[in-house]
């Protein structure tokens, strides 16, 4: 299951792509069934609104997952990174704060070692953790062994 950031940070892309798409066209006004202007940034959208962009994104990571594919999802670019805090307090297990892990490898272009990522069930935010190469979990963290960690030092 897709993590709901994942969702929502998708859903406001493929909004923002919609409206742009109409205005393309001329168009400049676009309600809703109940009356609400859909043309209107993302973050301003009601929760009903929000909803049909969300809709159609869930039912595309779903058809993505279906088909085996993964979305790899890049290092937290912000320096006040939030996974910090989470393996501050879980420093040495992720079994107990990772939901649906699965075993992939880092996306670091030396890196490349086995890991696990998943969404961490403490902060809800995707995190990635260590493991053996015999698929065991090694008891730290990734960022912390990676071999291209200065990329998560911004
Ligand atoms: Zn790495």
């Amino acid at each position: 299951m897709a993590a709901p950031e994942l969702i929502e940070s998708i859903s406001a892309r493929v909004h923002e792509a919609w409206v742009e798409a109409k205005r393309g066209r001329g168009v400049e006004s676009r309600l809703s069934q109940g009356g609400e202007q859909l043309m209107v940034p993302y973050e301003d959208l009601s929760e009903d609104a929000k909803e049909l962009d969300r809709a159609p994104v869930r039912a595309v990571l779903a058809a993505v997952e279906a088909v085996g594919a993964v979305i790899v999802e890049p290092p937290a670019a912000a320096a006040d990174d939030p996974r910090q805090a989470v393996w501050d307090r879980y420093p040495n297990d992720a079994r107990e704060i990772l939901r649906d892990a699965v075993a992939t490898r880092c996306t670091g272009r030396k890196c490349q070692a086995p890991v696990w990522r998943g969404v961490t069930a403490a902060k809800g935010v995707p995190t990635v953790f260590d493991i053996k190469p015999n698929g065991e979990y090694s008891g730290t963290n990734h960022w912390r062994t990676c071999l291209d960690r200065d990329r998560f030092r911004r």
